[in-house]
């Protein structure tokens, strides 16, 4: 008797060790809802909950059906900042076109003690990783001197590509704000199902304003960069996914359209 239960003990253990390691593993996935030239060629409506999508990451960026607004996570909370600039509460049951979300685990954290603007801080980033080939998420917490970002209305249908959507975008300005930067780096093979490159969003300290960063300075603060040496995309199966003309020339739209 006793040597069949150690057994079937011993399986048990062996199968619940290679859950633990399966569920750490999936941890440092760089999931991804759609493709970004998708939504630059107006496929704003996706059929993922932010309920499934939390099933994936508890940091991240992105956006909501109707391309309402811009999205934020961080620490598990989601954010959506419409285009008053304001930021509100996501309900499970609310839907995304388009998100990048990981669970964020820093690897390597370092202390910003001169003001650098946006394009610095990048560079500087960029400098801190082993290679510019893999995926990165980018967490910045600090006293920033100037933010400046945009968050776009709600989109009617038929809907317009990206690069008309943002002519209608709202654009914020604060000055000597706290807060955190979430964002991530890909590399340039992500031309087309993402943006080469940084993408960063930003949300107060009071977590209550943000949006899609365009510049900014910061004071201090502290960098944080998780690798993400995987990478995993969500296609969408709906006839607008499907029938959309995904090409280069929507490509060069993406790009006028969030830098
Ligand atoms: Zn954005």
């Amino acid at each position: 008797m006793k040597r069949p239960f150690r057994f079937i003990a011993a399986i048990l253990f062996l199968a619940a060790l290679a859950g633990c390691s399966s569920t750490r593993a999936d941890r440092d996935v760089f999931f991804q809802v759609s493709t970004l030239n998708a939504l630059a060629g107006g496929v704003y409506d996706g059929e993922t909950t932010f309920t499934e999508l939390k099933r994936h990451g508890d940091f991240g960026i992105g956006t909501f059906n109707a391309l309402d607004g811009e999205m934020v996570a961080l620490d598990g909370e989601f954010y959506q900042i419409k285009s008053d600039g304001l930021a509100y509460d996501v309900p499970g049951i609310a839907k995304t076109p388009f998100s990048e979300v990981t669970f964020f685990e820093a690897d390597k954290t370092v202390p910003l003690d001169k003001p650098m603007d946006m394009k610095q801080l990048q560079e500087y980033l960029d400098t801190l990783m082993p290679t510019v080939n893999i995926f990165y998420a980018v967490r910045v917490d600090g006293l920033f001197d100037y933010v400046k970002m945009r968050s776009v209305p709600s989109q009617q249908k038929p809907y317009m590509p990206l690069s008309e959507a943002v002519k209608g975008q709202s654009v914020f300005e604060m000055r000597d704000i706290k807060g955190t930067v979430a964002g991530f780096r890909c590399p340039a093979y992500a031309e087309g199902f993402n943006l080469p490159g940084y993408h960063m969003h930003f949300i107060t300290d009071g977590r209550n304003r943000g949006g899609h960063l365009l510049d900014f300075r910061i004071k201090r603060g502290t960098a944080e960069l998780d690798h993400a040496a995987r990478f995993s995309v969500s296609l969408p199966g709906d006839k607008a996914f499907y029938s959309a003309g995904l090409t280069s020339e929507g490509d060069q739209g993406l790009e006028k359209a969030e830098k």
